[in-house]
């Protein structure tokens, strides 16, 4: 969604709620960053926040529960989950400032009036979602020679037949 904060530059309100449903295409996350790449947001999800101005200064409140679909980054398994953001940004207008990198990092830029919610939550996800996500803390993963998902037991594969790089490695591990 992109918001219309001219009555609240104006000085015509101090205050803007938030309140719609947010949906995200593929399109809009999975080739932005790489944490997101493997990820759906299946389900669109309600956004509500406020705007709110304070002599001039604006703050940007948004809270969110993202229900998504990634797989296991170990066994590939689906794993569905909810990520919820709550967070809090300065609003500035384009111009007021200078630094490019600042301005990336820790305020939400309206430009002509306006100001885009929806892509401050995408910088959030790829900010903030995880590298990986596993379908279970102790998730055994796939043998890396079978396929064979080891969390519904272990294969018959040779081990012993590992690379000697490795070998030496494993060995150590079988002693113990
Ligand atoms: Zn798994
Ligand atoms: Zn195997």
């Amino acid at each position: 969604m992109v918001l219309d904060i001219t009555s609240v530059l104006s000085g015509e309100k101090s205050r803007l709620d938030i309140d719609y449903m947010l949906t995200l295409p593929r399109e809009a996350t999975a080739e932005h960053a790489v944490n997101l790449a493997d990820v759906t947001f299946p389900t669109p999800a309600r956004v509500t926040g406020q705007l709110t101005d304070n002599a001039g200064y604006m703050r940007l409140t948004l809270s969110v529960v993202l229900p998504y679909v990634t797989l296991c980054a170990r066994c590939a398994k689906e794993v569905r989950g909810a990520f919820s953001i709550d967070f809090a940004r300065t609003v500035v207008t384009e111009g007021m400032v200078e630094d490019a990198e600042e301005k990336e990092e820790d305020f939400a830029v309206s430009e002509n009036g306006k100001l885009d919610i929806d892509r401050q939550l995408i910088e959030i996800l790829s900010l903030e979602f995880p590298m990986r996500v596993l379908c279970k803390e102790d998730c055994k993963g796939l043998c890396d020679r079978c396929g064979k998902d080891l969390n519904e037991g272990a294969c018959n594969c040779n081990k012993s037949e590992v690379h000697p790089a490795f070998a030496a490695i494993l060995k150590k591990f079988e002693e113990k």
